[in-house]
């Protein structure tokens, strides 16, 4: 088992008016085998606390520590993350042109294991995963969602997951733009990776209905770059009737 542990984690980024803090003091310990939801309004800072985990070099972190099984990951570079078992699927997933998909997985996936894949095992298992997540196979020598609908983006995202196998995901906002048979799609990717209890996500998101589908064991809800209220599932229904507006209340204006 590893443990994901994020402790009084402050970031802060650069802007035109001056340093502004985004995230003010955030703890969570995910272990293998554990979703955690992380549920906030826009603006509160869930994107910040995936890039930053995942190394981004635009946040700056100014206090708290980030560490997997003890090791220190704020000081690894965004390879040795990947590397270490770390993976972020992004909500708003980059092109890369002039880079098929095949070429990116099987480059990636040897990045990230230190050796490259078996061929013959690695392609079986790219066009099986590929139609699981309903992917065309055409979609293999296109390159890296360059003009992929918002839905094939996270399709592909979600391939990616299931085939690097990390011990950590971090899933930000994989549900927005979805519609529901895509939402069902990418869910039962996310729950196949999460079969063997050997991954921790963390799923990131705005509204409660992916938590159909993917059971969160713990609820975070996140207002303002601070966790201000924690429960199980029930917490996520509570949300959907509910709403943000008696947390954002308390919070003052989210500047
Ligand atoms: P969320 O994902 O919860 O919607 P974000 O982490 O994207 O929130 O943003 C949190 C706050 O930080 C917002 O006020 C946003 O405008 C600001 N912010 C985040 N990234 C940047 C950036 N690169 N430049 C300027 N402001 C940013
Ligand atoms: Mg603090
Ligand atoms: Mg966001």
């Amino acid at each position: 088992m590893s443990t994901l542990e994020i402790k009084d984690l402050h970031v802060s980024i650069e802007t035109e008016q001056g340093t502004k803090e985004i995230l003010k003091g955030v703890s969570l310990t995910i272990k293998t085998g554990e979703t955690h939801a992380i549920m906030g309004p826009n603006g509160s800072g869930k994107s910040t606390l995936a890039s930053t985990i995942a190394g981004h070099p635009r946040y700056t972190v100014t206090s708290g520590s980030i560490t997997l099984d003890g090791e220190d990951v704020l000081a690894m570079s965004v390879d040795e993350r990947a590397r270490a078992g770390v993976f972020l699927a992004m909500q708003y997933p980059v092109e890369v042109p002039g880079v098929t998909m095949t070429n990116f997985l099987r480059t990636a996936k040897t990045a990230i294991d230190g050796e490259a894949p078996a061929l013959r095992t690695w392609t079986k298992d790219v066009k099986a995963a590929m139609a699981q997540l309903r992917i065309d196979a055409d979609f293999a020598q296109r390159n890296v969602n360059e003009g992929f609908s918002g839905g094939e983006k996270k399709r592909v995202e979600i391939l990616q997951l299931e085939l690097f196998k990390p011990k950590f995901a971090v899933l930000d906002e994989t549900d927005s733009g979805l519609d529901v048979d895509a939402l069902k799609v990418v869910s039962e990717g996310v729950n196949r990776a999460h079969e063997g209890g050997n991954m921790g996500t963390l799923l990131i998101t705005h509204y409660t209905r992916i938590l159909r589908y993917i059971k969160p064991d713990f609820v975070h809800v996140f207002v303002d770059g601070q966790v201000v209220e924690e429960g199980g599932p029930e917490l996520a229904d509570r949300l959907e009737e509910e709403g943000y507006d008696r947390y954002a209340t308390g919070a003052a204006t989210i500047a």
